[in-house]
């Protein structure tokens, strides 16, 4: 089987987007002319997105469906993709049409120029709400800021993969993944091609505030320290206070000037201590109970359907 082109989409509830990105899908890929295959990773639909599926993977040979036994997240979903796409280069878009499939070839020709990593840049953004806008900003930002690998500001999951990159990723088990992050992390030549963020074909949004959380939280437990180092500057700082303190107090006392009375100082100092220390044990917390996921080493998806093979 020689395919030049994989196109991954993760499904979740997709019903309305899901014959129009089968359709642009198939008018660019066909003009483009090279061999390709979509990859469509149900991420467990319950509005009938799976038959809709399993209908198109029969009707036509480049649809590949697998179809997950539940929801497990749209990171898994993409992961399940790099399984099963057979490409030499990997691409993967929102089910959505935000990322429109037109950008395909834009992708691929930079691919051919010998980049093994085009990703897209969200030069601009279309019908997203402010609050949506902003806290993406604020997180692309803030992820720069405080982990170790330099993921490229204001990109997404859009990209273009060559087949060495997809292998390599494919050997990372993690579970709580951040795949943009991890296609940063692993090197190779990479570049940026921006494009204009479309707004969404049709449905509603699949990312609550609740999952983009959890999101942010696996990208900076993933690739950072630092929550864990904070933990260690509020324990010398707050240590170093204290022992500043000891003089002074010494002092005020010998010399008679009426100092600290009262209990408000003591219980704010209490109550800062306290919040500081469970913070610091919650995260704790978030690390271990990653290590404990890791440990149990369940497989990332469970595939209930998979036609093709
Ligand atoms: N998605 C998924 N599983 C989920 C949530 C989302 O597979 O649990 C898919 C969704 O169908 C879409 C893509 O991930 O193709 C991006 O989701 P969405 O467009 O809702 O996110 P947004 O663009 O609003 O950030
Ligand atoms: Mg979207």
């Amino acid at each position: 089987m020689n395919i030049t082109y994989s196109i991954i989409a993760p499904i979740y509830n997709e019903l309305e987007s899901l014959p129009e990105l089968y359709r642009r899908v198939t008018t660019v890929m066909d003009d483009n002319g090279e061999s390709w295959e979509l990859v469509l990773v149900d991420d467990g639909s319950t509005d009938g997105s799976t038959e809709k599926i399993l209908e198109l993977a029969k009707q036509d040979d480049h649809v590949r469906a697998v179809i997950f036994a539940r929801n497990f997240g749209h990171q898994i979903a993409i992961t399940a993709g790099w399984d099963y796409a057979r490409g030499r280069a990997i691409v993967i878009i929102d089910a959505d049409l935000q990322d429109p499939p037109e950008i395909i070839p834009e992708l691929a020709k930079k691919w051919k120029e010998g980049y093994e990593v085009v990703y897209a840049v969200r030069a601009e953004r279309e019908g997203e709400a402010w609050f949506k806008k902003l806290t993406a900003a604020f997180f692309y930002r803030l992820i720069y800021l405080i982990t170790d690998v330099k993921i490229p500001l204001d990109t997404g999951d859009c990209r273009l993969m060559d087949r060495k990159v997809v292998d390599v990723l494919k050997q990372m088990p993690e579970r709580h993944r951040f795949p943009r992050g991890m296609s940063a992390w692993v090197g190779f030549r990479q570049v940026g091609v921006p494009y204009k963020r479309a707004a969404r074909y049709g449905g509603v949004t699949k990312y609550p505030f609740k999952k983009m959380l959890k999101l942010a939280l696996n990208a900076i437990t993933s690739f950072s320290y630092f929550p864990l180092q904070v933990a260690t500057f509020f324990g010398f700082a707050s240590a170093g206070l204290a022992i500043l303190a000891i003089p002074v107090v010494i002092y005020l006392r010998v010399a008679g000037i009426p100092q600290f009375t009262g209990q408000a100082t003591t219980l704010i100092a209490v109550l800062f201590l306290g919040g500081v220390q469970l913070i610091s044990l919650g995260i704790l917390g978030e690390y271990i109970g990653r290590l404990y996921d890791e440990a149990k080493g369940r497989p990332l998806y469970i595939v209930r359907d998979k036609p093709h093979d």
